[in-house]
């Protein structure tokens, strides 16, 4: 079965939300065949929350946003669930911004929140990896 590559990504404001999410979906989080990659600090969070293995990039303001965003360019990354805070300011916006574009390019699906993250799991879970795309 072809690997499932999944970025999470968490603004400091929704890290708890972040972590309250993949708890309650550790089943999938852990299965065998979905690798998780992670900014730096959200990427500790969600091992601490019960996520075995997870690929830890650059903590976001130092460009770890920026390297997902290659990852999704390059075809590396089937989802990206980025719980954006959008009631705070960030230095590393244009980095934000230019994630969320490739994903467009892309074609790659993208959740800003949880109940969108939630929908794209639900879907990963319950439909086989050919129906993918
Ligand atoms: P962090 O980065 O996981 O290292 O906090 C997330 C972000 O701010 O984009």
């Amino acid at each position: 079965m072809k690997t499932l590559n999944i970025a999470l990504i968490a603004h400091d404001g929704r890290k708890a939300d972040m972590v309250s999410f993949v708890t309650k979906r550790l089943n999938f989080f852990n299965r065998e065949d979905v690798e998780i990659f992670a900014t730096g600090t959200t990427g500790k969070y969600i091992q601490f929350a019960g996520i075995k293995k997870v690929h830890a990039l650059l903590s976001g303001p130092h460009g770890g946003d920026a390297q997902i965003g290659a990852m999704v360019a390059d075809k590396k990354i089937d989802a990206v669930i980025f719980f954006r805070d959008p009631l705070d300011a960030h230095p590393h916006e244009p980095d934000v911004q230019m994630l969320m574009r490739i994903c467009d390019v892309h074609v790659v699906p993208l959740a800003t929140n949880y109940m969108t993250a939630k929908y794209i799991v639900d879907w990963f879970t319950h439909n086989r990896s050919e129906e993918r795309r």
